[in-house]
């Protein structure tokens, strides 16, 4: 009844092919049965056919998988294509964006090491190096994002790590990858790039100079909502080290959650390109709305860093945030007068969502260290979804009618 498939022969196939091919087919293998779609392995053991098998494969001195924290062939499937996506030689598949991070600085920082993160990451982020890896002894620094001498200032010559998230969230400001990069290696550090907003369809930051990106494919990979999960990627020699920790420690990626997110990459490409055409629209749109004072998009003319986001970036993502005039209280007006768009501060869903950082997001944070991250009291983000343009542009008129 089943066929020996080669799979070998589906990866050689795809030699030179274009992101859109890999996007749907890269790192799959099919299994005796030959079925088209990517199988789902959901089983936490496998089996051997002899107790010298087995003593073998535990050994490593035949390949073939042993536990599912180990390897799972659905899970193997995501990672080879995340893999292939960002051009890389590997990619580790994590239970979250959260443990992709953990796992990159446990595995390639250590007590007396020095890190250097953007200081405009996602709130967590800040949580896990401040609470956590400060009380193992690493060290950290936040340097302004964009700016390439406060970076080179902080370093020391313990610094073995820079992490960053370009675009960063919600100000959508950049940093110029390759010319950070440079920096870093001069320093004997890696570069890190969170690339969650763009995902590998918009931005390479491996083709950059970058040497590890992370994901939280919990966002535009997924793209709809569904599974949480996370990415590791970059050369073998430091992913060595990831799949080691993530092994012993645990966060795995559910194969469930990898075979989501298969099918999410299927539609990768167009769907950021959706995102990104009708956040431009409603970007363009909303800057010419009398009450709104100041539109945060990369893809505007008006943003300082548009020539630079135009050479770094294919297109300009989802997330757009806006200042309003009146404060807090035309801020919460505006997005209470909405009636379709979801109150919530998740994104990297088909639904657009609409938040007030400077009270959800960023609420925790000192009026000052707020001020400092430029996000005031009357600034809105929306994460454009796919939904039609008018119907998005009708909605927003409510919270502007608001206002
Ligand atoms: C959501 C997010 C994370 C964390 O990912 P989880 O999957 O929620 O753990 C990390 N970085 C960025 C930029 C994010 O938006």
């Amino acid at each position: 009844m089943s066929q020996d498939w080669d799979a070998g022969r589906l990866d050689s196939d795809l030699e030179g092919a274009a992101f859109e091919t890999l996007a749907v087919r890269a790192g799959q293998q099919r299994s005796p049965e030959g079925e088209h779609g990517e199988a789902l392995f959901l089983t936490s053991s496998y089996v051997f056919r002899t107790a010298a098998d087995a003593a073998a494969r535990f050994a490593g001195e035949v390949p073939g998988n042993v536990y599912s924290r180990y390897t799972n062939p659905t899970v193997r499937t995501f990672e080879t294509r995340i893999a292939a996506l960002e051009g890389t030689e590997q990619a580790v598949a994590t239970a979250s964006g959260m443990s992709a991070i953990l796992a990159m600085v446990m595995s390639l920082c250590s007590a007396g090491d020095h890190v250097l993160v953007s200081r405009s990451v996602f709130g967590s982020t800040i949580s896990l190096f401040e609470k956590y890896f400060k009380r193992f002894g690493i060290e950290v620094d936040y340097p302004p994002l964009a700016d390439l001498d406060a970076w080179q200032a902080a370093c020391k010559p313990n610094t073995r790590l820079f992490f960053v998230e370009s675009p960063s969230n919600p100000l959508a400001e950049l940093v110029d990858i390759a010319a950070l990069a440079e920096i870093a290696h001069a320093q004997g550090a890696l570069l890190a790039v969170d690339n969650c907003f763009c995902t590998p369809a918009l931005q390479k930051p491996l083709a950059l100079g970058a040497d590890i990106v992370i994901h939280s494919a919990t966002k535009y990979i997924d793209g709809q909502g569904r599974g949480m999960g996370g990415v590791v990627a970059g050369r073998a020699e430091q992913m060595k080290e990831v799949v080691g920790f993530l092994r012993t420690a645990g966060p795995t990626l559910s194969p469930f959650n990898a075979w989501l997110f298969l099918k999410g990459l299927e539609t990768l490409k167009i769907r950021m390109q959706a995102h990104s055409q009708t956040a431009l629209e409603l970007a363009r749109w909303l800057e010419g709305q009398p009450g709104v004072e100041r539109v945060h998009y990369a893809g505007l003319q008006s943003h300082p860093q548009h020539e630079l986001a135009c050479r770094q970036q294919s297109a300009f993502g989802a997330v757009v945030s806006f200042e309003v005039a009146g404060g807090r209280d035309a801020a919460w007006r505006f997005i209470d007068a909405t009636r379709m768009i979801s109150i919530t501060t998740n994104l990297g869903d088909t639904k657009t969502t609409i938040a007030h950082p400077a009270t959800t997001s960023h609420g925790r944070l000192s009026p000052a260290e707020r001020a400092n991250a430029g996000i005031s009291d009357s600034l809105i983000r929306i994460a454009v979804g796919l939904e039609d343009l008018g119907d998005l542009r009708q909605d927003l008129a409510r919270g502007l009618a608001a206002l």
